[in-house]
């Protein structure tokens, strides 16, 4: 388990870009990008690379793009690129008018590789997949050469417009850079740099039948952005001297990027590969993108949680070069940190218990007027009614009080809060034996909750009126995985779903004020936690998802 500390917290990324702006390098420019493929939605795992990408070029008043690394057609979609530019804006971050997609440069990354041919550092290859793996080679010994290698240019260059032009079968052909079939890093040895491929583009259509490969289409386009450092996660390494390769190898690039890789985000009870995720999602593990139990930046939000506390998780765990895994709990650390200052506070009954106050006058109400944040006066004040029936919470009755319950009991004096004193007299039973309602009487000395003669009571509860109470659904959530590294091992992560990660609990009571919430709005329910209003809310019937509890699990 990794704790933000100090050393943690250190960007080495930021020191790297400082030294090359004090240097002069690239004239002290600093332009980054974020570059996500549109294959799936966005999670917390990308909101780190935002926040790196856009808070280095911020911090050197640099400017960071926003690119779409669309050269996977049949995996991409526009729900998809909809998606991700909305969660990028809800982040907190503006590319303005720098929105790119490396299919707006095919036309020009296949003018480069003409000019890789017409260099002698490129050929076609017509072995087959399969004679091209064999001939790859392993680790321990080198590849071997294609027998097509070394082909004159001319045929290369007609070649490769014969398979732009659909002359070719998928995977008949392929483009490769003519580098070194014996190179130790296998990235090196003649890799692939497009391949002929009949499908639909998202955003070119059937224009092409000939798609760059990532590898080939990243580093190109980060010159062509003029980027002046590339920040990618640490499995593209080994990919380094293929971009900087091309980098030195195409002609007339107006930049020179230099990659920089991190160690991804990794979290404790849940995954964060897009593969996993949109496992969870097509097989109906979870109800879509937006799944309050899933990491995606859409779940997060529809689960309550706060662009602010997203940065400055992202900024607190610092950026580093060694793979770690951080503990979910901080991350609820941040967001209760964050709602705790800014949420108003509210009264909500979960699950129900009917209480008669029966000295209280049939048909009299009373309204108290309560803070809404006890530290913030400026958020103002709401108003609570109260009357001869109300709602406390089903846990807050023990017929036969364990040692250290303090809450209400038989004979025993509790407060509600904001409001009176009250002593329950009588727990009412059915027939099968289940306490269905309380007989209490209150003291009318005590309005406001504080005894005259100063007498002392241990517990305060919250309560909601009876008949001013508005039912709710309310989602509890919990981590998606019962284990902490979930899919680790010989372990299939799909069997180590939480089944409790969601509980539905219909008939909750809510007071007045909470009765038709802004989708979105997030408040705190009184000694329960903090809660978001869903998108599924109706006017009759608000829905409110539960974004962390009050308790905080992370040990630092
Ligand atoms: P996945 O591995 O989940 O499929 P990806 O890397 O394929 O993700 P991209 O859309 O290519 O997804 O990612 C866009 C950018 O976000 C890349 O620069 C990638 O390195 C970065 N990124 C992806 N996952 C993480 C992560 N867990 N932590 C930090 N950065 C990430
Ligand atoms: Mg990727």
């Amino acid at each position: 388990m990794t704790v933000p500390d100090e050393a943690a917290r250190l960007n080495f990324i930021r020191d790297i870009v400082s030294a090359d702006k004090a240097a002069g390098t690239n004239g002290g420019r600093v332009a980054t990008r974020f570059p996500p493929e549109p294959n799936g939605y966005l999670h917390i795992g990308h909101a780190k690379s935002i926040c790196l990408n856009f808070g280095v070029a911020s911090d050197f008043a640099g400017a960071c793009n926003l690119r779409f690394d669309d050269t996977n057609p049949e995996t991409e979609e526009t729900e998809y690129v909809d998606s991700i530019q909305a969660d990028v804006r809800w982040l907190g971050f503006d590319w303005e008018d720098r929105l790119f997609y490396a299919s707006d440069y095919f036309e020009r990354l296949y003018a480069c590789a003409v000019q890789l041919i017409q260099d002698g550092k490129a050929y076609v290859d017509s072995l087959t997949a399969e004679e091209i793996r064999e001939h790859r080679g392993t680790l321990r010994e080198p590849g071997r050469e294609s027998p097509h290698r070394n082909r004159p240019v001319a045929v290369n260059v007609d070649l490769l417009a014969r398979m732009r032009a659909g002359e070719f079968a998928d995977g008949a052909q392929v483009l490769r850079a003519k580098i070194d079939m014996a190179s130790p890093n296998m990235t090196m040895r003649d890799p692939i740099l497009y391949r002929v491929r009949r499908a639909h583009h998202h955003r070119t259509g059937d224009a092409w039948c000939l798609y760059p490969m990532y590898d080939y289409a990243h580093p190109l386009s980060d010159a062509f952005e003029r980027i002046t450092h590339s920040l990618c996660t640490l499995e593209f390494e080994d990919h380094r001297p293929l971009y900087d390769w091309l980098i030195a190898n195409v002609t007339g690039l107006p930049a020179r990027p230099r990659q920089i890789e991190f160690a991804r985000l990794n979290l404790t009870y849940t995954v964060m590969s897009k593969r996993k995720l949109m496992q969870l999602v097509t097989e109906g593990y979870v109800d879509g993108w937006d799944d309050p139990r899933i990491p995606t930046i859409s779940g997060l939000r529809r689960r309550g949680f706060t662009p602010e506390a997203i940065r400055r998780f992202c900024e607190e765990i610092g950026v580093a070069k060694r793979e770690n895994m951080i503990d979910i709990g901080l991350l609820e650390f941040f967001v209760r940190d964050h709602l705790n200052a800014r949420a108003p506070r509210a009264m909500a009954v979960l699950r129900p218990l009917k209480v008669v106050i029966e000295n209280y006058p049939e048909g009299q109400t009373d309204t108290f007027e309560v803070a809404s944040h006890p530290d913030n006066p400026a958020m103002g004040t709401r108003h609570v009614p109260f009357g001869r029936e109300i709602y406390i919470e089903r846990e807050d009755f023990m017929e036969e009080p364990a040692k250290k319950f303090f809450r209400l009991a038989p004979g025993r004096e509790v407060r509600l809060r904001g409001a009176y004193l009250i002593t329950c007299r009588e727990a009412v039973k059915d027939a099968a034996g289940n306490i269905v309602e309380l007989r209490c009487t209150y003291d009318s000395a005590t309005r406001g909750g504080d005894a005259p003669d100063g007498r002392k009571v241990k517990g305060t509860l919250h309560w909601v009126s009876a008949a001013h109470a508005v039912d709710a659904d309310v989602r509890l959530y919990d981590r998606l995985f019962t284990h902490e590294t979930p899919g680790t091992g010989d372990a299939d992560f799909l069997t180590q779903i939480n089944p409790g990660a969601r509980e539905v609990l219909t008939g909750c009571k809510l007071e007045p004020s909470l009765a038709s919430p802004e989708v979105g709005a997030r408040f705190q329910f009184e000694r329960l936690g903090y809660f978001c209003a869903d998108q599924d809310s109706t006017a009759a019937r608000p829905v409110f998802n539960r974004t962390v509890t009050l308790k905080d699990t992370w040990r630092g």
